[in-house]
């Protein structure tokens, strides 16, 4: 393609994505498709002679958009918001035409520059102490944009994890790094996210799990305990992460009361606000911030609700010394006049290049402005509020958690099953999307409001769905109407096929298999009947020393378990017992009450 055709097709590009968002209600927001779908319909090999334009791009239409759950729909309700807006979209056409590279300041001086001035700008705009800010000589603090929320989070922790290594070898010089390693315990809310987990997997330290308040709420004393408890049996708590507005049901640990403990105890404070952080910039949500001067790091991610699409993690520290004497690698191609001057980024994230990210973000800030940021944000919570209202007036249903800005957390009174049915068959239909979560031992669904152009009218038709498909179960359930016919997979054969996957991934792949969260999208059944029935048990000699310990380590962080986990342990326990469930077969992953991959025959939809 040369210059003049792409100046043709790209305007065409441009229409089709405007064409493509003004009309996105035309669309099935979750898509009607099986595993495998788009094998059937494209080559096993790539062309050995180039194609024509056309030739291509027709195949996006075709193939490409109705296998896709359309995010940018008002009638995407699951997750959290991962929204766009134009001047984001033309920043990053602009970001990946230029694409440099910008690890150093000297690999793209202005790169560097503006993601500095464009994070003190967001700081201020959230209400960020000066400290952690680029904006004097003497302090260290700063900003940088990173890819999610998950990297910001790794990246706190393997700092958090230097700075504790470096205070114990002060203290005690023989110990080595990975003697003193060995010891560090991190602690988050039951409701964190998985990526927490996940930081403490791959920084090798435990993490400990304190258990929420009846608001979902990490409060001090319980973690005090907890640290306590820790240096009694020697070990060397480091970091708390504190999340504002959990994935769960958007609910915030208390910063205030957990900044005390860290100060008291010297842990680094981590707080993770990647879908509220964007609600700071209106004053009335900032209470939730209280405290926030305690902490050592914070991140959240404009590209979910701010409007900066993907990808976006806002992220600053206090100390930004601390990351690089985490990160720090000095290879002589990568020094520069101005090395130790200017800010290199390279030292402020695990990969070493980074896209030029600041653009979008600056584009997005610039064409808004604060009030047009403030008054997007207000516009998604009265929505939330006016959805919570419809829900509260019909007595079929209850709210599950307290409404915390964009996210209304219900499910149908009863069984928890009848949640679950109004779910799938939601979901089935295509008229809106949603995902489940597990809270305490409830099965409820997340309505998150997502998209700017959401109207009264999507939030009242979205409102008539659920109403409409909740009397059909209703109904259903009172007659004992039996259900289409189902296809199920057993767990255990999708396991067989797939060995490397975890099964929540495996659940999660699945499209019409939406039963897939727990606070952190990871876990799939009530927590109750695992933690009831299992956890008296004291495991003789499951297969190997591998699974000993992780049996042990799943019992005893007392965290909601993954699906992965319950399978473990079960697994763990039928072999130490066959008295455990009497009607399950050994081998039989499937029980009665194991989660099954269902496809489940779609109905027409008939609006
Ligand atoms: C969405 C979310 C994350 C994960 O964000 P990524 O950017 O995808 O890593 C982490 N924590 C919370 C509370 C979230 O809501």
């Amino acid at each position: 393609m040369n210059a003049e055709e792409y100046r043709i097709r790209g305007k065409e590009m441009v229409d089709y994505i405007a064409d493509y968002l003004t009309n996105i209600r035309e669309r099935r927001v979750f898509p009607d498709k099986k595993p495998g779908f788009l094998h059937d319909q494209l080559p096993e090999s790539a062309p050995l002679e180039g194609e024509s334009w056309p030739q291509i791009f027709n195949d996006v239409e075709k193939i490409v958009m109705p296998g896709l759950t359309h995010w940018q729909s008002p009638h995407m309700h699951a997750y959290f918001p991962a929204l766009n807006s134009y001047p984001s979209l033309l920043g990053d056409m602009l970001a990946d035409a230029i694409n440099c590279i910008c690890f150093t300041w000297a690999s793209s001086p202005a790169g560097t520059e503006l993601e500095t001035i464009v994070m003190n700008w967001l700081g201020k705009m959230i209400g960020l102490p000066d400290d952690f800010l680029h904006t004097r000589k003497e302090c260290s603090g700063g900003g940088a944009i990173l890819t999610t929320a998950s990297e910001a989070t790794l990246v706190c922790l393997l700092a958090g994890r230097t700075q504790a290594i470096k205070q114990y070898q002060n203290l005690y010089p023989d110990l080595e790094d990975g003697e003193i390693g060995a010891r560090l315990v991190g602690y988050c809310s039951d409701q964190a996210h998985s990526s927490v987990e996940k930081a403490a997997l791959i920084g090798l330290v435990k993490m400990r799990y304190i258990e929420s308040d009846e608001e979902l709420s990490m409060r001090g004393d319980k973690l005090k305990q907890a640290i306590k408890t820790d240096r009694e049996r020697g070990l060397i708590p480091f970091w708390v992460c504190n999340t504002l507005g959990t994935t769960g049901a958007c609910a915030f640990d208390n910063l205030d009361e957990v900044g005390l403990v860290c100060e008291e105890e010297r842990l680094w404070l981590h707080v993770d606000a990647a879908y509220a952080g964007s609600a700071f910039i209106c004053p009335e949500y900032r209470t939730w911030l209280k405290g926030i001067e305690r902490a050592d790091s914070i991140a959240f991610n404009p590209s979910k609700w701010l409007m900066v699409h993907f990808d976006c993690t806002a992220m600053w520290v206090k100390n930004s010394n601390t990351l690089h004497r985490t990160f720090n690698v000095d290879p002589l191609y990568l020094k520069h006049e101005n090395s130790g001057l200017a800010i290199d980024y390279m030292h402020w994230q695990i990969p070493l290049s980074k896209r030029f990210r600041a653009l979008k973000l600056w584009f997005v800030i610039r064409n808004y402005g604060i009030t047009g940021l403030q008054k997007h944000i207000r516009e998604g919570v009265r929505f939330a509020q006016k959805f919570e209202a419809l829900l509260l007036a019909d007595n079929r249903f209850e709210q599950s958690a307290k409404r915390h800005l964009g996210l209304v957390c219900f499910r149908l009174k009863g069984a928890n099953e009848l949640t679950e049915k109004l779910l799938k068959r939601l979901n089935s239909r295509g008229n809106l999307h949603c995902v489940p979560a597990a809270l305490k031992d409830d099965y409820v669904i997340r309505f998150t409001v997502t998209s700017q152009h959401t109207t009264n009218e999507d939030i009242v038709k979205d409102w008539k769905e659920i109403k409409t498909v909740a009397t059909d179960i209703l109904v259903e359930e009172e007659q004992l109407v039996i259900m289409p016919s189902k296809i199920k997979v057993p767990l255990k054969e999708t396991k067989e096929r797939n060995e490397n996957f975890g099964t929540s991934l495996l659940l999660a792949n699945s499209p019409m298999s939406p039963k897939v969260v727990n606070g952190s999208f990871a876990a799939i059944y009530d927590h109750g009947d695992v933690l009831e029935e299992f956890s008296k048990f004291r495991l003789g000699a499951p297969s190997s020393p591998y699974m000993r310990r992780r049996i042990k380590g799943i019992l005893m962080s007392g965290k909601q378990f993954s699906l992965d986990s319950h399978l473990d342990l079960f697994q763990g326990v039928e072999q130490k017992s066959s008295k455990v469930r009497p009607n399950s077969e050994p081998d039989d992953l499937q029980s009665a009450e194991e989660p099954l991959i269902e496809h489940q025959e779609h109905e027409e939809n008939d609006d």
